[in-house]
């Protein structure tokens, strides 16, 4: 069972024994309890709990109960982290996170691509509470410090960046936003625990969706906040409060699949480094976004900060939206569909998905282009997924 001294272990070895809680039943990983609230031997017992002088289970809602417990203790541990919440979607920490940290007249700065919800959450909801957002390009990065203001609580992004893979240099950001006190969010999403640790790098708050990467399998919706206690805690009534509590049959799953985590990543990086060589000398293809290609811009600050270059990449295919989706459409193993990080490879339009509801001129802006296919790796073996590409392009 792992303990505080893992914080020294290998990351296979914390995601097989990171955070177990094993019962007097002998089972050999962290048992499920799906229940919804736990029972005390007297009234003395359930104030010690409720008023903080105990650590113990109470009720699901709140997070205190031992599947949910022990999940979160895993993930601090691979993101290196002193703590952990999990969420019933990656929005939910999101928004968590901004709520909890944010109040009316607050000012976020985001900088690069994000996830489509991301960006809707950003520009059209929060503005209702009078929390608004810059939103500067990846290549504006060098505007960081002109763009925050008195009032900017958050400095917020992923990398690398959904779809342009776009790479964003944590440290640098980091310490722009530090000296104006400011803390810097990182959507690890992409990269996961495996290939780069943003809080190592000088990030305050690590989120993540769970439903991705760290689940893996493309069975369970949930997101997770990382960060020290002392932002941790400030987040914890808002999860409460809004009811965003991931399931704790959700959290087993979650658990069973962190135990491979290691071992699929590294798989899905060398799926996409042998798709993205194939594609960057393919004729139809006028453009391959991919960290791990030399010649690709942010190669360099990706090989700084990365272990490795992840299982997403996105390409330009030589044609409109509609010969575009005529190529997609003969993809025999990679699937259409609309998310990421699972064991199965996935296909999507960026333009039909994730950034259908941005306007065309912000999508321009942003050069996410009709012809634009962003793939994710699965573990399926790298020959029959270029093969399958070499029909579909062909
Ligand atoms: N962050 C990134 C990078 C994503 O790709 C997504 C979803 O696709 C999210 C956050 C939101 O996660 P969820 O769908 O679990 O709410």
């Amino acid at each position: 069972m792992a303990t505080e001294a893992d914080t020294q272990t290998g990351l296979s070895t914390l995601c097989v024994h990171g955070g177990e809680q094993l019962d007097a039943n002998g089972g050999i990983h962290t048992p499920l309890y799906n229940h919804s609230t736990f029972g005390f031997p007297s009234t003395e017992a359930l104030l010690d709990v409720v008023e903080g002088r105990a650590d113990g289970n109470l009720y699901t809602r709140y997070g205190l109960n031992p599947t949910i417990k022990s999940v979160e203790r895993k993930l601090a541990l691979l993101e290196g982290g002193e703590a952990a919440l999990v969420f019933s979607s990656g929005m939910a920490a999101e928004a968590a996170t901004i709520l909890a940290n944010c109040r009316n007249g607050d000012h976020i700065v985001c900088i690069g691509d994000v996830y489509g919800g991301t960006y809707e959450l950003l520009e059209s909801n929060l503005p209702n509470l009078d929390i608004n957002t810059t939103f500067l390009l990846g290549s504006e990065i060098g505007r960081l410090d002109d763009a925050i203001t008195d009032r900017t609580r958050i400095v917020f992004f992923e990398t690398p960046t959904n779809p342009n893979m776009e790479v964003i240099d944590i440290a640098g950001a980091a310490r722009v936003a530090k000296a104006r006190g400011v803390l810097v969010v990182v959507d690890n999403t992409f990269a996961s625990p495996v290939n780069q640790s943003p809080l190592k790098l000088g990030a305050d708050i690590v989120v993540h969706s769970t439903t991705k990467y760290l689940g893996g399998h493309s069975d369970l919706t949930g997101g997770v906040v990382i960060a020290a206690k002392s932002l941790i805690d400030p987040i914890w009534p808002w999860r409460k409060n809004l009811g965003q509590m991931m399931a704790p049959e959700v959290a087993f799953l979650l658990a069973r699949s962190l135990r491979t985590l290691v071992v699929r990543v590294r798989q899905q990086n060398a799926n996409a480094q042998a798709v993205a060589e194939f594609l960057a000398g393919h004729p139809k293809v006028k453009k391959v976004n991919y960290p791990g290609l030399p010649n690709f811009a942010g190669h360099n600050v990706a090989a700084a900060q990365m272990a490795g270059f992840g299982g997403i990449l996105s390409f330009v295919y030589d044609g409109d939206a509609q010969a575009t989706a005529a190529a997609v459409d003969k993809l025999r193993y990679f699937t259409i569909a609309a998310s990421l990080g699972g064991v199965e490879s996935l296909v999507t339009q960026p333009i039909t998905t994730t950034h259908h509801g941005m306007t065309p001129e912000e999508r321009a802006r942003r050069g996410i282009v009709d012809g634009m296919v962003r793939l994710s790796c699965g573990l399926e073996d790298a020959e029959d997924l270029i093969a399958d590409l070499k029909q579909a392009l062909s």
